[in-house]
């Protein structure tokens, strides 16, 4: 297996980056906050312990996560590409992550936005509640109002998009990044990027870096 990290606050573009990966270049794309909203959402064990803490901003306690991040992993095959996209957020996630598959993490990519961005970016982001298309009312505005581009389904904001929600995620994220691109400089795997550049700016830079 050939696995990317995606580091990088809320709102640093790692999901919309990911899922364009996915989408046109083969990557298979897990992104940690979508398997705990879809598993909310199903009414599943781990949604429901998760609930709690994402309602409040927190880390879903590293048990959990590196369950659900481990089961994940394990059918895939050895020639599989992999983003991971909000996974590790923490350095005993990280830890847990190089016990699992030993050296096969190949790259960590830290996605660098300045705050005000980032507050901008999370409060006017929409995503489709079908499709999961990320758009933002302010930079990425769907065609049609409240209305997905790719596939016609309703726009919502995540209730842990909401302002004083936003603060506590960002205060989290400060609170674990700096021991975690540690974690991987220490290594030589980490390169940062300048992530608050257009969207395809970005994307094409990626295609290059994950060649
Ligand atoms: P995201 O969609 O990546 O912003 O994640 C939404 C929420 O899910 C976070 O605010 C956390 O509560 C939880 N979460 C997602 N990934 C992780 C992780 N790797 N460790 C702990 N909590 C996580």
């Amino acid at each position: 297996m050939d696995i990317t990290v995606f580091l990088g606050a809320p709102g640093s573009g790692k999901g919309t980056q990911a899922k364009r990966l996915a989408q046109a270049h083969g990557f298979r794309h897990f992104s940690t906050g979508d398997m705990l909203r879809a598993a909310m959402a199903e009414g599943a064990e781990i949604g429901k312990k998760a609930k709690s803490f994402i309602d409040r901003g927190e880390l879903v306690p590293d048990a959990l996560m590196i369950e659900l991040i481990e089961g994940a992993l394990e059918p895939l095959d050895d020639n599989t590409r992999v983003v991971l996209d909000g996974f590790p957020r923490t350095v005993p996630q990280a830890e847990a992550l190089d016990e699992k598959t030993l050296t096969t993490v190949r790259r960590a990519l830290y996605f660098k936005v300045p705050t005000h961005t980032l507050i901008e970016r999370l409060t006017g982001r929409r995503i489709c509640e079908k499709c999961g298309e990320p758009f933002n009312i302010a930079f990425v505005p769907p065609k049609v109002r409240g209305i997905c581009d790719r596939c016609g389904g309703k726009l919502i904001q995540r209730s842990d998009d909401a302002e004083a929600v936003v603060r506590r995620r960002l205060e989290v994220f400060a609170s674990q990044n700096d021991q975690l691109l540690s974690y991987y400089k220490n290594v030589g795997k980490l390169t940062e990027l300048d992530a608050g550049v257009p969207v395809a700016v970005l994307q094409d830079k990626l295609i290059q870096l994950l060649r």
